[in-house]
Parts: structure tokens; sequence; C-alpha cells
């Protein structure tokens, strides 16, 4: 960043500014085409060319902490476009100049230059009437097969899904696929019969629950308009219908879905169903248990680690949120149970994002995390579950664990030395009682060898702030953590 270059181009406004605006332009309409939205506006707001000194370009940042995010993730890109409109530039250097920040008249205006296209994909839940006594969810178009991250864990649904959408009513009729909640049945039958459409236009794809089927079949009786119902639903070319579980204890409606499952599968129409079992557990008639069990079936379970990252990565972008990917690494090996909710967390991010403009940080994310356990638990205890006594720890068994895991004396630990591979252990120990079992800064002071509470007070700044960027430093602290269970 040489003084030198700015300085003789130091006039920011007149002609010499307007055409560096210009180029600005020039390459940022490269630019943003290559990055996510969020990211761009976010980063290039308030952004300008400051000076020119034949290749090198001194590209000017509003706020100290954009220099290293544009050093390490944008330079390439914006180098590249530069390049582009000019081939003669050579090099960028970046330069903090705080008055770039809400000058119009200086920077370019981002948002009058790239005006938002589109609004944000949220999943949508709309119901189209086909035909009278017909219910159809419309199939979401969010959900395709494509963006369906195949692993271990759904290798063979995903498999099966690819199969009928090229051949419906071929060899695989009906299609079940079972599995716990929230691990993608849904995304893969929506995902079929979005891509039965695309293979054959027009054809009658109707996507429906157990629960509306069964409110279909109760309202045509209520006005005695059954036979219409059949009709109708016999019409279609292809069924999908999820979470059959639901038909338990309902005979009348098992009975009519018995008939029409009968009609569809003689004429060699798809039919595909989902549940949260597979057919001999599902606690419905044995007659529709065994046409479940003529064609395939295909469980989806839990996805492994590296399955639950690739769907974060492709959520995170189908979201347009740019989240560093230690932080995906982090989600992905705290969120176990299921895909909704690696997709809630990345929504409260999104949520956080949109009112903070804050980037989602490992520090942030496993804050949402704590958040919704605690909420999920509150759920669970307002069901009537028991809320099991957990004892806190003390201050003491806090420095043990802290001692046990880094291989350090407790002695060292409280004691007044300053070796480098006792701070480490010190300010973790001071974190988790100050955090867990709310000591004071004075208290924590006399524990260590009466320090002062000052210097506490430096300690946790130092660690908490470290714990923001330290993936590998939060995943230790969170290890002793869930040993105390205190996480
Ligand atoms: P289920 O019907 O089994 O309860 P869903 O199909 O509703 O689960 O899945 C929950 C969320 O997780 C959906 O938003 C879905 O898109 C997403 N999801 C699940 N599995 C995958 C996957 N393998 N790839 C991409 N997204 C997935
Ligand atoms: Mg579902």
């Amino acid at each position: 960043m040489t003084s030198s270059v700015c300085s003789r181009n130091a006039a920011f406004s007149g002609p010499a500014a307007v055409s560096l605006n210009g180029l600005w332009l020039e390459i940022l309409s490269k630019v943003e085409k290559r990055i996510q939205r969020s990211q761009f506006v976010t980063w290039f707001k308030d952004t300008a060319i400051l000076g020119r000194d034949g290749g090198k370009l001194v590209i000017g940042l509003p706020l100290p902490m954009c220099l290293n995010w544009h050093l390490e993730h944008y330079r390439g890109i914006t180098l590249a476009a530069a390049k582009e409109c000019d081939p003669l530039i050579e090099q960028l250097v970046y330069k903090v100049d705080g008055t770039l920040k809400d000058s119009a008249d200086r920077s370019v205006n981002l948002l009058e230059h790239f005006p938002e296209q589109k609004k944000r994909k949220l999943p949508g839940k709309q119901e189209v009437k086909m035909a009278e006594g017909v219910i159809s969810k419309i199939l979401n178009p969010r959900y395709t097969l494509e963006n369906f991250i195949v692993g271990e864990s759904n290798r063979l649904a995903h498999a099966a899904c690819h199969a009928v959408s090229k051949q419906p009513g071929g060899k695989y009729n009906p299609l079940f696929l079972y599995g716990g909640v929230g691990l993608g049945k849904t995304h893969l039958l929506q995902a079929t019969g979005n891509a039965i459409i695309k293979f054959i236009p027009n054809s009658a794809v109707v996507y429906t629950t157990s629960e509306d089927f069964t409110n279909q079949v109760v309202e045509a009786i209520r006005v005695q308009k059954m036979d219409k119902v059949r009709q109708r639903y016999r019409m279609v070319d292809a069924l999908v219908i999820d979470d059959v579980q639901f038909l338990a204890n309902k005979e009348r409606t098992q009975e009519e879905f018995f008939h029409t499952f009968n009609t569809l599968y003689e004429e060699r129409k798809q039919i595909i169903i989902s549940a949260d079992r597979p057919p001999q557990e599902l606690d419905l008639e044995d007659r529709l248990i065994s046409r479940f069990e003529r064609g395939m079936i295909a469980d989806v379970s839990a996805p492994d680690y590296e399955t639950r990252l690739a769907i974060l990565v492709e959520k995170a972008k189908e979201y347009e949120l740019f989240i560093d990917l230690p932080v995906l690494q982090f989600i992905a090996e705290h969120t176990t149970r299921n895909i909704r909710e690696l997709e809630g967390i990345l929504m409260q991010a999104i949520a956080q994002y949109e009112l903070e403009q804050r980037m989602p940080t490992i520090r942030s994310i496993s804050e949402i995390m704590g958040k919704l356990n605690k909420d999920q638990y509150l759920k669970e205890e307002s069901a009537g579950f028991e809320k099991p006594q957990k004892r806190r720890p003390t201050f003491q068994e806090v420095i043990e664990a802290v001692s046990r895991y880094y291989s350090v004396s407790v002695q060292d630990m409280i004691g007044p030395k300053r070796k480098h591979e006792i701070l480490l252990p010190r300010q973790i120990a001071m974190h988790i009682g100050k955090k867990y079992l709310n000591l004071t800064f004075v208290s924590i002071g006399e524990i260590f060898s009466g320090r002062d509470h000052t210097t506490v007070m430096n300690a946790l700044d130092k660690i908490e702030e470290r714990m923001q960027v330290d993936y590998q430093l939060l995943r230790e602290v969170h290890a002793i953590e869930t040993e105390l269970g205190v996480a």
C-alpha cells in the first residue's frame, strides 16, 4: 500500500475519480455474478478504487475488518474480474479508508447499481384443487433429485426415485420409502414428482399426505360424493402419498386407499409412499401392507458426518448465505439427529444475518444451537417428560476436568506460574466457571492464587476472542463442557 500511488491519483472527485468509478463498476458487475449476493452486498458496499499506478489498482475498503476478508476470500476473484476489464491490470493492493463509509459520491452505490433481483426462496405450502374432491399440494420446485445430497444413508432410496422418475409405473411400483423424521423422505417424494412432470410434461402427479387424504375421504362421505372422489383419484398418473403411518385406525380411509391403490396399480400408474417405519411394522390392514411389499422398499437413515456437511454446504448455497467452512463443520459435527435440525440452525443464522448483518461464527452458531436445544428441552418437558435433575459441577471439578483434558496439574493451573502450556487450560477453567457457575471475577481471581479481578477479565476476554475464530479450541472447550454435563 504505497501512499505515493494514492497521492498521485488523490483527486477523488473530478474526471479521474469518475473513470476509476466506472472501472470499479465494471469490475463489480463481474464479481457480482461470481459470489453470493449476501456476500457481495456485505463486503463490497462502500468500496472504491482509490488510485491506479500502471498495472496496480488501489482498492479502498471502508472498515479494517474488511481487509482480511478481502485478502482471504475476494482478492483472486476481484483480480480476475479486473484483468478481464483491463488486461493491463496486474496487481491489487488494499487500503482501509474510513471516510468511504456511506459516502455515496466516492464509492459505487451498490444497491442502486445492483438491485436485488429476487426474493429469497423459502419453502412454500400452497394447495391446489385439481378437481372436485382431489386436493394436491403443489409440488415444491425447491425439492429436486439433483439437490438431494446422496450418501450411504440414502443411496438406495435416491437411486430408486431416480429410476421411478425415468420409468413411472415400471418395475419399482409401488415405491415405498421409510425412515425417521427429517431425514429427507418428503424431499425425495416431491423431487420424484417434479422429475416425473419434467420427464412427461402434463402428467397428472398428485402429492398428498395421508392426513389430507383422510380429510378428503371424511368430507366426501359427509356430502355423499365418494364415487366422484374415487373416479377423480383414479385419473392420476402418479400418486404420491406421504406419511401413511397416519392412516392407522382409520378403517374407512384405509379401505378407500386400498381400492384407489389397486386401480392405479392395475393400470400401471406409479404409486410412491412414505412412512416412518417399514411396511410390516405399520399398524395398517394386512392387505394394504402386502400391497406395499410388492414393489421396491428403501430406507432413508441418518446421514453420516460427510453427508451432513455436504448437505449444509448445499443449503447454505441455496439460501445464499456465506458461511466459513469451519463453521459448517462445527454444525455438522454437533448436529446428528436429523437434517431438519441442521436447516433450523441455518435459518436462524440467516435471520441473525439479516437482522444484524453479522456473519455467522462458530460462537454465534453455538449460541443458536444452545438456544434451539433449550427450546427442544422445554418442549419435551411440557410434553410430560420429567426433567432429569442435573447437578451443577463445583469449580473444583471444573478445574480437575480441564487439568485431566490437557494433562497439566491442578497445582500448576491455580498456581502463580506463567508457563505457556498452562495459560490456555487456566483460561478455559475460568471461562467455564464464569459461564456456567456464575462465579464473579473476584472469586475466580481468589481461587487462582489471588489474582486481581482485572487479570481474570483480561484472561476471559482473550479466550473468548480466540473462541470466535479457533475451531479446534471451541471443540476442546465443548468436549470439556460435555464431560462436565454443562454443555
Ligand atoms: P422427512 O420427510 O423425512 O421428515 P424432509 O424431506 O422434510 O424429511 O427433510 C427435512 C429437510 O431436510 C428438507 O428441507 C430437506 O430438503 C432436507 N434434506 C434431507 N435430506 C437431504 C439430503 N440428503 N440432501 C439435501 N437436503 C436434504
Ligand atoms: Mg416428511
